[in-house]
């Protein structure tokens, strides 16, 4: 029997040859000329594109829309976080500067600091303290939004890896299989 491969010319079309042409050069439907590979190179060839009509199938799986979907979660997250944290650091509380109070609340401000009586709190550091405890609280918040979405991501670059490398396993012990098989 003479089996057909098809080898590819670089109009894109697939321009059918017999294992005995191997070496030769057609002419394609273009106009192009097309060398034949030998025959080793034409099995070869066969065989990667079984090996990708194989994972092409496998990536149809449900599981394979979720991780898309979780990996892209995972990155808006980190995204999400990193643009938190810059908004964050340009509003990072801070006591306003002293020249520009009225001077009579600077003297009122030194004067508790020094004495350490519980007089009337500057409204300024008043509202300080309340600034800093919600940007803490942000803070908080983002930092952990930032981990959900390196876990995330990592996770599931990890679960395709291991993935790949078993579906690389798989492929390798088919690939031993054929080459124990005699050529026809
Ligand atoms: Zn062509």
């Amino acid at each position: 029997m003479n089996r057909q491969y098809e080898i590819a010319c670089e109009c894109g079309r697939k321009v059918s040859v017999s294992a005995g042409q191997s070496g030769t050069t057609l002419v394609c439907q273009c106009g192009r000329q097309v060398t034949v590979p030998s025959w080793g190179e034409l099995l070869r060839q066969e065989t990667r594109v079984a090996v990708a009509g194989t994972s092409e199938q496998a990536s149809y799986s449900p599981l394979a829309g979720w991780v898309t979907g979780f990996r892209w979660l995972g990155l808006g997250l980190i995204l999400l976080a990193v643009l938190g944290m810059l908004y964050l650091y340009r509003t990072m509380p801070s006591l306003p500067d002293l020249h520009r109070v009225p001077p009579a609340v600077v003297y009122n401000y030194f004067r508790v600091l020094r004495t350490g009586v519980d007089g009337p709190m500057p409204r300024f550091e008043r509202d300080f303290i309340e600034h800093e405890r919600i940007w803490r609280g942000l803070w908080d918040l983002v930092i952990l939004v930032a981990i959900v979405g390196a876990i995330l991501v990592a996770g599931i670059t990890v679960a395709e890896w291991w993935e790949q490398r078993h579906q690389k396993r798989v492929a390798e012990a088919e690939d031993g299989d054929e080459e124990k098989t005699p050529p026809e």
